[in-house]
């Protein structure tokens, strides 16, 4: 209720300041500018909501890692780019198809590298991995940010958690409800040299849907 209440009272006054006649022009662009901020925040909470409270099932096709991560480069390259930050593709050779719903494996990668993006504070690279372990797919989204505190660490998957402004907190709850739908997991590695690695096993092959 909260998450929708903010955007909703943000739009309130926004529409109060365009109605008002003593209003100054740029302080109505301004307003405007406000009202189609806050849309878009509600528009992305639903559709988190959406995906969260009513998950498909997974439909499964043969997906190939290498260009289930060339599609995300070029979703989210751009902003990466306008951030200063680099996102690289790293696939071993030979890694096979995984079998997978080709939209969820999408967008669990897509959850994993916007918030990579985002953890960013500084010029650098965001590496989106994937090699094979025995029967699984190791997907994995390294970025070089601050990392996540100790004690957040057992909170980040919780719907609502959040410690973004703008953030719905369901990216992650998403992520792992895709993955455990696959029959996989998640793990969160903290990197050596700074930052966190998001690790995501999935088995090759699916055995019989639950
Ligand atoms: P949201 O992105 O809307 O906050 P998520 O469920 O995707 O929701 O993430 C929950 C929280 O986990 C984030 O607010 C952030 O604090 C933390 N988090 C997730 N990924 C990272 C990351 N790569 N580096 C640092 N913190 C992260």
């Amino acid at each position: 209720a909260h998450e929708i209440r903010n955007p909703l009272a943000g739009i309130k006054g926004a529409a109060n300041l365009i109605e008002s006649p003593a209003t100054p022009a740029d302080m109505r662009r301004g307003s405007l500018a406000i009202i189609h901020k806050e849309i878009r925040r509600l528009n992305r909470l639903l559709t988190n909501l959406l995906d969260f409270a009513r998950p498909r099932a997974p439909e499964f096709h043969a997906v190939d890692p290498g260009q289930l991560i060339d599609g995300i480069i070029g979703l989210a390259g751009h902003s990466a780019g306008q951030k200063g930050v680099t996102l690289r593709k790293d696939v071993a050779a030979g890694v096979p198809r995984v079998q997978g719903d080709p939209e969820q494996l999408k967008q669990v990668l897509l959850n994993l590298t916007i918030n990579a993006i985002q953890a960013m504070d500084k010029r650098g690279e965001v590496v989106l991995a994937a090699r094979r372990k025995d029967a699984s797919l190791l997907l994995s989204v390294r970025d070089q940010g601050p990392g996540i505190p100790e004690e957040d660490l057992d909170k980040i998957f919780n719907p609502f958690f959040t410690t973004k402004d703008a953030g719905t907190g369901l990216g992650l709850s998403v992520v792992h409800q895709i993955v455990t739908r696959h029959g996989g997991s998640v793990s969160v590695l903290r990197n050596s040299g700074g930052g966190m690695t998001f690790e995501v096993s999935i088995p090759l092959e699916h055995g019989s849907p639950k």
